[in-house]
């Protein structure tokens, strides 16, 4: 199977934030891929903006650098990236001053897709969108990209997008979440919307429950002090899981277009529930033998800050009413795995009888490591033992189905990217969705802090808290295992 490289239009990509950590881990390699892949136009070009003095031949030493490092797929040839490297300039800016900005000015072409992404701290973004509007550089036609974190809380969020609004149009705002940008996440859209077979199931009727779990294996690190103002709530749930659940449990919008989808999305945020504190299970990760404990690792003995949650959520509308949606995300688990799992209820009769058990359908969708799909069905024990039954996986891993190509499934950032170029929003966070997801997190967050809720220790490399198993438990349920 050859994949399909579709061309983009010319364009300016300013990267500002271009020498910072998530351009030289994500955005940049993931230009130069596409790049190999023939996809960027001969004459386009990207511009790397920061406030470090570099010039050019420098800049692209640290792109050359960037790539080596972190292009492990796909590696083209060194002269492939001294072609790539070709099309980059550096600027020396400042976001809060004037330096820089006529030299940006003058280096932007007419007539081309001008983009600019501030991989920067949100706090700068206000001071961008104001130059970039008060230098004329960017025309109506004009996007601009943000990362996460988008807000801390509610308030903050509607300030962001305040102050985006007074220079951008919503439909130039492409707020990046790149699990969004994931081969899996939008084949879980092809699978229930370009197939009959699953639509029909897909409500509180035929669904027991749905399961959604990021799990990581690294801990906070040098990066504790920064996360321990955030916790799993803020960095985990409020954005990526959330996006998880309303792709699972939105209705079909009536086209594949940026508001017809973000609509649906909206409109599950909006009927979520409250969750109540029982329902809620925070954790911090234990020292171990050699490691440090979540609370060395942010600096702050007596830190309450999440490292794990899990949380039981409901749906109020009539396809959901009943089903619940529980989530879970931490750092320092037993394997690092992204996973949504829809378990389905048990047939409602046996005519096996007892001795054959009781099997229900499992559709699992991993998004990460080997991206793909399983159905767990049910089916004879193979052999003369009269009829036993037995569950076995339907197995659809990408890279098998695509053979050779699935080295190249593209790398979310690279697919977002074309996506600001080409002017697609679909997959990208509107300002409502993003207030929405805040209106229902803040609450919860409140509540804990209100009743001094302490989260539960839990052992390194573990599934996380006892408490969050028991959360399960106590409803006959249980977790599926966290597992590469
Ligand atoms: P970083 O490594 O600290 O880089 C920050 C960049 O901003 C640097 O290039 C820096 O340039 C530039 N900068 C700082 N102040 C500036 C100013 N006044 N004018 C112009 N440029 C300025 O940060 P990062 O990790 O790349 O993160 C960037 C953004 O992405 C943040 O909002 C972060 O939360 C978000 N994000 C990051 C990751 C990740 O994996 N790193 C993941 C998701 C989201 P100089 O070095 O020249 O000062």
């Amino acid at each position: 199977m050859v994949s399909r490289v579709i061309p983009v239009d010319d364009f300016d990509l300013v990267i500002f934030g271009g020498t910072g950590d998530l351009a030289r881990r994500k955005i940049l390699p993931g230009l130069y891929r596409r790049f190999c892949a023939g996809q960027m136009p001969e004459t386009a070009r990207i511009i790397g903006a920061a406030r470090s003095e570099h010039d050019t031949e420098e800049f692209r030493q640290l792109v050359r650098d960037a790539i080596r490092e972190f292009s492990t797929k796909n590696t083209c040839d060194e002269g492939q990236i001294g072609a790539f490297l070709e099309r980059l300039d550096y600027v020396q800016v400042d976001a809060r001053g004037s330096d820089g900005w006529d030299a940006l000015k003058e280096m932007m072409r007419d007539g081309v897709v001008k983009a600019y992404y501030f991989s920067v701290a949100p706090s700068l973004f206000g001071d961008i969108a104001e130059r970039l509007q008060s230098y004329g550089i960017a025309d109506e036609s004009a996007r601009i990209v943000v990362e996460k974190p988008f807000g801390r809380d509610l308030d903050s969020a509607k300030k962001l997008n305040a102050d985006l609004a007074k220079h951008f149009d919503e439909t130039q705002i492409y707020r990046i979440d790149h699990y969004l940008g994931k081969e899996t996440v939008q084949n879980l859209m092809a699978v229930r919307f370009g197939n009959i077979l699953f639509e029909p199931l897909w409500n509180s009727q035929y669904v027991d429950h749905i399961q959604i779990t990021v799990a990581e294996t690294v801990g906070v690190g040098g990066r504790g002090e920064y996360y321990d103002r955030s916790g799993a709530m803020r960095d985990m749930v409020q954005n990526h899981l959330m996006q998880l659940l309303c792709l699972i449990a939105m209705e079909p919008p009536s086209r594949f277009d940026p508001d017809a989808v973000r609509d649906e999305k909206l409109k599950v945020i909006r009927a979520l529930e409250p969750v109540d504190h029982h329902s809620i299970v925070r954790g911090q990760y234990e020292a171990t033998a050699t490691e440090p404990s979540y609370r060395e690792d942010a600096g702050d003995p007596r830190s309450t800050t999440e490292s794990f949650i899990a949380l039981r959520c409901m749906i109020s509308n009539w396809r959901w009413a009943g089903t619940p949606f529980f989530l879970r995300t931490g750092k320092k688990l037993k394997a690092r795995t992204s996973e949504i799992a829809v378990m389905f209820k048990d047939a409602p009769h046996s005519i096996f009888g007892e001795e054959a058990g009781r099997h229900a359908n499992v559709l699992s969708i991993r998004l990460q490591p080997n991206e793909g799909m399983t159905l767990k069905v049910t089916i004879k024990e193979p052999g003369p033992g009269g009829m036993r039954l037995v569950d076995v996986p339907l197995d659809m891993s990408f890279a098998e189905a695509l053979g050779d190509d699935a080295e190249e499934i593209t790398d979310a950032y690279e697919r977002l990217i074309m996506d600001v170029i080409r002017g697609n929003q679909t997959l990208f966070m509107r300002g409502d969705e993003v207030e929405a997801a805040w209106a229902w997190t803040d609450p919860l967050i409140e509540s804990w802090e209100k009743r001094g809720d302490m989260p539960k220790a839990y052992e390194a490399y573990s599934s996380g808290p006892e408490e969050a198993a028991m959360m399960l438990h106590r409803e006959g349920r249980r977790w599926r295992e966290i597992k590469e």
